[in-house]
């Protein structure tokens, strides 16, 4: 086994997509089902717009990340001969008086150093303002993990471990121990992805420093209507609408810190009904069809952890937060990238 990938989220699973592209022989081990965590609760918003607003590196990140995608998806979708629901569709954010479009300019200015384009209008409806980002996009990440269990099914059933859950990781100079119930796995390198899980996991041996991982628990919920309904994604702070390709649209979301409570509640989702509303009025006449729960990996820094630990062959991958989706093209080709070199 060349690399141990710990979690099958978006993050794990597009990082053992690239390694077995190269030629590598990674193996996924998931807990649970690859892609029902976090990855399988997320809108999918691709929105480095509306998600960053100063110059630092995770922002610069998430615009390449946004760039990467086209390329991310065609070659997925090539590989795995399925459809994956992507598109450039743009976002907009509502400003509710002149006070929030002032705010949205100084917010133009900032982004145009980040390479984020951005436009301020008068709103048709009841908003004072709208602020349109054309370069923002949306993905289903639920066909990103459906291609990626595809390709490995057909090209590398055994690399599949699910209903697997790693108990600890042993780091040795050469190779990394993963512990599981059925056993020890000797791997020639390893990464850490287990989303809002990660840190739960023991990293045996010298203390290594980690940033500790921890869920903020988000509720969502769905309603179908005709396809190409709602256009652009529509967002005002937290709540946000976006509309899938099958006509299903998807409204959220809370942040919540709760731990891994699985409960959906109620007051939780009429809140989303009820600000969503605000934004696309056609909402307000029936109550969701669907709604679940979902936990983002955060970390205290809010920066995810992704590199190499140290002279080790583990690397981390966790941490990701409200963007794991848009990032995890270039996570993955990060953590591929930095392996394949390693062993290579
Ligand atoms: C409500 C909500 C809305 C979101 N909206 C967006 C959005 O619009 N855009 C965006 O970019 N991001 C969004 N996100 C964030 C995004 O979903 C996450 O950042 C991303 O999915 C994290 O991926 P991951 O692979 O790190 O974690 P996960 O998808 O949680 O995967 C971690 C995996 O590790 C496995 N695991 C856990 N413990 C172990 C163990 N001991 N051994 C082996 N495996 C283990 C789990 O079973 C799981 O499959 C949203 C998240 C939520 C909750």
């Amino acid at each position: 086994m060349d690399t141990a990938i710990i979690g099958g989220g978006i993050i794990g699973a597009s990082i053992a997509w690239r390694l077995l592209r190269e030629g590598l022989r990674p193996v996924l081990f998931d807990a649970g089902t690859l892609g029902r965590e976090a990855s399988w609760a997320g809108a999918g918003m691709l929105v480095p717009g509306t998600e960053f607003s100063t110059p630092t590196p995770l922002a610069s990140l998430a615009v390449r990340s946004l760039a990467m995608y086209p390329g991310f998806v065609s070659t997925l979708e090539r590989d795995s001969g399925r459809t994956i629901d992507f598109s450039l569709c743009g976002s907009i954010e509502m400003a509710a008086d002149a006070r929030e479009a002032d705010a949205f300019e100084e917010r133009i200015r900032l982004q145009r150093d980040i390479g984020i384009e951005a436009h301020l209008r008068k709103s048709q409806g009841p908003w004072h303002a709208e602020l349109h980002y054309p370069r923002d996009g949306q993905v289903d990440p639920r066909d990103i993990i459906a291609a990626i269990r595809t390709v490995f099914e057909r090209d590398s059933p055994y690399a599949l471990r699910e209903r697997a859950a790693v108990q600890s990781i042993e780091p040795h100079r050469d190779h990394v121990l993963v512990h599981t119930a059925h056993g020890p796995f000797r791997a020639r390198t390893a990464v850490l992805a287990a989303g809002a899980w990660s840190t739960d996991i023991p990293i045996l041996g010298p203390a290594l420093a980690v940033e500790p991982a921890f869920p903020v628990k988000g509720h969502l919920a769905s309603w179908t209507f005709p396809a190409g309904a709602l256009g652009p994604i529509r967002r005002r702070g937290h709540h946000y609408l976006l509309q899938r390709r099958s006509g299903t649209v998807v409204a959220g979301a809370t942040q919540e810190h709760a731990g891994f409570d699985r409960t959906v509640h109620a007051h939780a989702v009429e809140e989303i009904a009820r600000e969503c509303a605000l934004l696309w009025p056609e909402l307000g006449a029936s109550p969701p069809e669907h709604s679940w729960v979902g936990f983002r990996p955060a970390t205290a820094s809010g920066h995810p952890e992704i590199r190499r630990v140290g002279a080790t062959p583990l690397w981390l991958a966790y941490g990701h937060f409200r963007n794991g989706i848009l990032l995890a093209p270039a996570t993955a080709e990060s953590v591929a990238g930095e392996i394949v070199a390693a062993i290579k």
